[in-house]
């Protein structure tokens, strides 16, 4: 595999790529070490995923140019996620004991001695596939390998194409940390290799990516009736009330939009902007995102970089060229910029409307729709006007008002004053065509278990 750097077009490295066979013998080897790994006091795979977050840390500079080198991303993003690492980590080593152990749910007669016992015992699903996407490789990857080795899976683990440098050293650290040698497992290569990583008798998917291919991994695997999470796109929306503090919204929501270059997947994608503010909103975001430094993803300065996929640059031009042909006005941006590197200009487009692509179909760039809305059931009405439904958001003073308008939202996440937010102690989840299951909170722990129920008569 030749990964290429997305700022510079520069070769970065030269990887050999998995095969149907090789892919094959390493769930041979992930199958003999899940059960070992699964009889390991909890407490040994806690210490191993604990030395794990250290070695993040410890590592974070270094990790962060590799990320940023394979996928254009900021370097002071970069950081952030790899900063972010430990509090995510923390909470998994934290819960993951209180999730899995027995409850006993019915005890009949003397207690030391029952008639009848009901137990619900949790037991790890056994070899589980984590194939993942680039944008946030540490974030996405760990919400998955992280609980699925606490709680005694193996897992085979697939990073993206655009992120393998990343999933290489991940592997290197978890064995660094005393993972056992088998049970976590990476597969390099691109999406013929996780095609062959399904084709393998695992016993769950753990997937993030788009909806166009997650489609696609649960057709595979339907048949096999094995557990299967989808964490896939959006099209997230905000709506911002007539009373809010204008400069300081949007000075938020350019952050929520743009940050990563537009490539997170809860980004804010679309703005409804009530009628009595939206010339001012509009003037305000547009003069936020003229201040954004686009460049260089090594320079600490730079907060927009290149996109990782060269093609999305095509998807965004397109994107433009149809708002435009529906009556959006360019305010920012609207092109490919004219230097070595996969680099789209930050692009604001007014006058939006459903008509066009950009406010339905998703984006996964530094280009937001903005449009004007009379109403809070008018904004219900174009927020819920999707087939996606990862998160949504609200920006006004008035909680009650918020309130009342998210609970109409069919979105995983909701956000009052805040947008493209995730938190471990919280469950990640999409609705519609952005998935279907959780990671993080008790949710994505329990993910990775399947219970037993024991029904304990006494002789
Ligand atoms: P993608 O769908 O192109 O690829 C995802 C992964 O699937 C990659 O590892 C790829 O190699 C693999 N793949 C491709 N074809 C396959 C096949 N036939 N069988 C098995 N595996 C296959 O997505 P991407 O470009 O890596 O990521 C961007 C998308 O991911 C966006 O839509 C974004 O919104 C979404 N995303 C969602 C979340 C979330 O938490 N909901 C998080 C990050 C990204």
């Amino acid at each position: 595999m030749k990964i290429v750097n997305p700022a510079t077009h520069k070769l970065l490295a030269d990887i050999p790529a998995d095969t149907a066979g090789s892919v094959a013998a390493k769930y041979q080897r992930a199958c003999e070490a899940q059960v070992e790994w699964a009889r390991t006091p909890l407490t040994t795979r806690v210490e191993a995923l604990r030395r794990f977050g250290a070695l993040l840390t410890a590592n974070a500079d270094e990790l962060a140019l590799v990320l940023t080198r394979e996928m254009g991303k900021p370097i002071k993003q970069a950081r952030n996620e790899l900063g972010a690492m430990p509090s995510r980590i923390d909470y998994f080593l934290g819960e993951t004991a209180a999730v899995m152990s027995d409850e006993v749910v019915f005890s009949d007669g003397d207690p030391a001695r029952p008639k009848l016992k009901e137990i619900i015992a949790h037991e790890p699903l056994g070899v589980i596939a984590n194939i993942s996407a680039w944008n946030y490789p540490y974030f996405v990857g760990s919400n998955v390998f992280v609980p699925a080795l606490l709680t005694g899976n193996a897992v085979l683990y697939k990073p993206s194409e655009f992120a393998t440098m990343t999933g290489l050293r991940i592997a290197d650290l978890l064995q660094q940390a005393g993972v056992a040698a088998d049970a976590f497992l990476h597969v390099v290569g691109a999406g013929n290799i996780g095609a062959a990583l399904l084709r393998q008798p695992i016993n769950g998917v753990f997937f993030t990516g788009s909806y166009g291919t997650g489609r696609k991994v649960a057709e595979t695997v339907a048949p096999r009736l094995i557990h299967t999470q989808l964490e896939l796109g959006g099209k997230d929306p905000t709506y911002v009330c007539e009373d809010v503090d204008v400069a300081r919204a949007a000075e938020g929501l350019a952050d929520g939009a743009f940050y990563n270059a537009g490539q997170s997947c809860c980004s804010v994608e679309r703005l409804y902007v009530h009628k009595r503010i939206y010339d001012a909103f509009v003037e305000a975001f547009v003069a936020t995102v003229d201040k954004f430094v686009v460049g260089d993803p090594e320079d600490e300065a730079t907060y927009i970089g290149p996109l990782a996929r060269e093609a999305q640059l095509d998807v965004l031009a397109s994107q433009v060229a149809d708002a435009v042909k529906h009556g959006a006005k360019v305010r920012s941006g609207g092109k490919r910029l004219d230097r070595t590197g996969f680099y789209f200009a930050p692009t604001v487009l007014a006058n939006a409307s459903h008509e066009m692509q950009v406010m339905r179909d998703e984006s996964f760039g530094p280009i937001i729709g903005i449009q004007s809305v009379s109403d809070d059931d008018e904004a219900v009405r174009l927020m819920n006007d999707t087939d996606y439904g990862l998160t949504a958001g609200v920006y006004s003073k008035d909680s009650a008002r918020a309130t009342r308008i998210l609970r109409q939202i069919a979105a995983g996440s909701v956000y009052w004053n805040c947008c493209d937010r995730v938190s471990p102690r919280l469950p990640w989840t999409g609705r519609k065509h952005s998935g279907i299951g959780s990671t993080m909170s008790h949710a994505g722990i329990r993910a990775f278990l399947q219970p037993k129920a024991w029904h304990l008569r006494g002789a």
